[in-house]
Parts: structure tokens; sequence; C-alpha cells
């Protein structure tokens, strides 16, 4: 039998009521503060992350899905979803009608890591960039936005971590005074950080070995690399986080492992997740991506949020929160070929009327199908024989009562769905 691809997952419908609330939920927070959805194709240019994201990074030398397509183009599945939105919105020249743009998206993205517990390797993000402003209000806005999706699907206790990264200028000095300080401790790096040593110094806070955290330990405290500019925004963003009274921890050590970001960075981290991958969203600020991919110079940030770390954040506690609801209003169950016939009508009639309904296909007994109509947790059944043919009414049963009454063969639509009936 064909098996599901390793790293892979098929959501089944007993989880996707939970998967709806959640992207339900997050769709209501982003129209509440302005946000339009964008849709990208999972399948893009390979140079597009490689030039956005960095050649030095984890995810383009290690995690994306490339291949060469049948026209020899390097193509990949997409490892994250702004490189995409910006390549969208300056190819759509976006910013020609209004260069300021709220934009969310949620979709399946695309790492090859080694799959486990929240770690998956098509695994899915709600996200939001706001693009086009470098005022420190979107970078409070942007934390803000992912807090709120978080508090409206019942997310409690998670910890938000923020750095200020810098301008261009300063992510040099700060790579400058990285090397320096390593040089010394070189031979205790992996292989992979001796080579970003030498290309890209700051890629080696990602890395999660040992050694090279120890390498690492005590030598970005008390580095002064911010200019000034970048030093007032970032005072601008954390007393606007104050005015919205969502707390927050300094760590120097948030750097996030993609290139484009500047400035704030930050990182939400759950504790009911595994230590080391217990994050569940980040963003930040990327004020240089858009000109590097030949836009104009335009200020932007923000945020990814992953839907499989959410509900491991959720727990089982959380299972009001999906799950449970009635899934239909009207179970039919019909008796004999002609009752099947007139009951088919009727549900199409219900169905036409906005009445969730549904019946039984496989010609059971009237038993069987009661207990159906039971499992489908409907709220009336509705029987339909022989007898009620000749007579012209159907039985309504309301399920909760047990409480039965006659209604006409027509007037069904209507006293289903009259309120009289909750
Ligand atoms: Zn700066
Ligand atoms: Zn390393």
């Amino acid at each position: 039998m064909p098996k599901v691809i390793r790293g892979m997952k098929d959501i089944l419908p007993d989880e996707v009521s939970r998967w709806q609330k959640i992207e339900s939920a997050s769709r209501d927070v982003f129209r509440l503060f302005g946000y339009r959805q964008i849709r990208t194709p999972a399948l893009e240019e390979t140079a597009l992350f490689v030039k956005s994201i960095g050649g030095e990074t984890d995810i383009v030398q290690k995690e994306m899905f490339s291949f060469r397509d049948r026209g020899e183009r390097d193509v990949s599945l997409r490892p994250e979803g702004t490189a995409p939105i910006v390549r969208a919105y300056l190819e759509a020249s976006l910013h020609k009608t209004s260069p300021f743009q709220k934009l969310y998206y949620l979709g399946a993205m695309f790492r090859a890591e080694r799959p486990q517990a929240g770690r998956m390797r098509q695994f899915h993000q709600i996200g939001a960039e706001a693009i086009g402003s470098p005022d420190p209000a979107i970078d409070a806005e942007i934390i803000a936005l992912e807090a709120r999706i978080l508090d409206s699907c019942g997310i409690k206790d998670y910890i938000l971590r923020i750095n200020n990264l810098g301008c261009k200028d300063d992510k040099k000095r700060l790579s400058r005074t990285l090397k320096d300080a390593l040089t010394d401790k070189k031979a205790m790096l992996c292989d992979d950080c001796k080579r970003r040593l030498a290309i890209n110094p700051l890629r080696v806070i990602d890395c999660k070995k040992d050694n090279c955290r120890d390498a690492l330990r005590g030598t970005l405290k008390n580095i002064k690399f911010l200019c000034e500019g970048c030093i007032g925004h970032f005072d601008s963003v954390k007393a606007l986080l104050d005015i919205l009274r969502i707390k927050y921890l300094l760590d120097p050590y948030i750097v996030r492992g993609l290139d484009y970001y500047t400035r704030t960075v930050f990182e939400v981290s759950h504790s009911r997740l595994a230590r080391g991958q217990d994050a569940v969203g980040a963003g930040g600020r990327y004020d240089n991506l858009i000109s590097d991919m030949g836009g104009p110079e335009l200020g932007a940030c923000g945020f990814a949020l992953g839907i499989e770390r959410m509900i491991m954040a959720m727990g089982e506690g959380a299972s009001d929160f999906g799950g449970g609801e009635a899934y239909i209003t009207a179970y039919i169950a019909a008796v004999g070929e002609a009752a099947h016939k007139r009951g088919f009508g009727i549900l199409n009639d219900l169905r036409s009327a906005g009445i969730a309904c549904d019946m039984d296909y496989e010609a059971k007994s009237l038993k069987a199908q009661m207990r159906s109509a039971d499992k489908s947790k409907a709220r009336f059944a509705i029987i339909i024989g022989d007898e009620e043919l000749a007579s012209g009414e159907a039985v309504v049963r309301n399920m909760a009562t047990k409480e039965q009454r006659r209604v006409k063969l027509e007037d069904i639509v209507s006293s289903i769905g009259t309120p009289c009936h909750d």
C-alpha cells in the first residue's frame, strides 16, 4: 500500500477542525489589523531564496527541496513566505498603487530537515508582511498582531524575545567583532562554522552544535555595534510595546537564520515545545530586502507562526478549540426506495435553504440510520417511510430531547429553519 512521504503528514477530519479554527481566528485578527491576504505559488526560482535568505544559511545550504525542472530551470519549493511575497509585491508593482501594503498569508512551506516532533518537511505557516514603512510602530504592530493571534487561539504563557540587529553597517560591525572574537576559538567550531566564520560570521550564531555554542558564549554581550539611528528605532519599538502592555525579554542571541533581517528581530517560544526548537513564531524587520531585489528603498517588517507548533503549544487542554461541535443540523432517515427518493429531494431543499444536512446512502435499517443520525451530531432526525409518504407527513425528532412531532413534507424546510425548534 502506498504510504505518505517521510516528514509529510495527512491532516485527518478529526484534526482538521482545530486547523480551521486557527485559520479563521487568524483571518479575523488580520481583518481587525487591516491586513489583506496574498497567495503565492509553492514553487519559485531557487535564485530567489539564495539571494534573499542568504547562500550561507542552513535553509539554503541544507534544507531546500531544490531540483531542475523539465525546462532545465533551477526551482525550489518555498522554505518561507517573505521572499516570494516581496517578489510578488515588486512583480505586480504594488508599490506604485500604494507603497505601503499590509499583507498576510496562510500556506504550506517546505524544508528538508530531519523530521522530529514539531518539525515536518511540509509545515504550515500563518504570516504577515507590512511592506513600505520604516516606522517603529510597524515593528510593534507586527509583534502585537502575532501575539493577538496566539491569544485568540487560546495559547497562553508564551515568551517573546526581541533583539536589535541594526542596519547593514551595524551588522558588518557585528560580523567583524564576532569574527575577531571567534578566530581565537576557531578550533572549537564545526566545519560548517569554520567556513561561515570566513564568509558570514553571523551564521555561526544559528549553529546548534554544543561546541559552537560554547565558543560563542559571552561573545555577544556588551558588543557596541549599533548606530544611533538603530538604537533610537529600537528604543521606540520597546516604548510602543510597553504602551501595548506586551511583555518581552531582550536576548542578544536572537539573530534568526536568514540574512535579510535588520534592526528588530523577535521570537516567540513556548515551554510545551522541545528545547532548541521551541519557537512557535518569529519575525523581524528587513529594510534592505526590497531594494536588494531590485525595488525601491522601502522598510518592511513581518512574522510567521507555525501552525503545527501552535497546536503543540495549545496542548491537550485546548479541546474546546476544535472538535465536538455539531456537524450538521438535520439527518434524513428514509426507509424504502420511494421514501429515499423523496428524502433526497428534501435534502437538496434543506441545503438550498442553507441548512446543513445529510442522509443514509447504504440502504440501512431505520435503527442503523438513527445510530448514524446520532453519530453525525445532528439536532434533528427527519424520518420518512412508506407510511409517512402515504400520509404526507414526516416524523421530526429532536435528537436531544427525544421529542417527536409530525410535519408536512412540504413544510420541513421552514420547520427546521425556524428558531422555535431550538
Ligand atoms: Zn544602524
Ligand atoms: Zn557550528
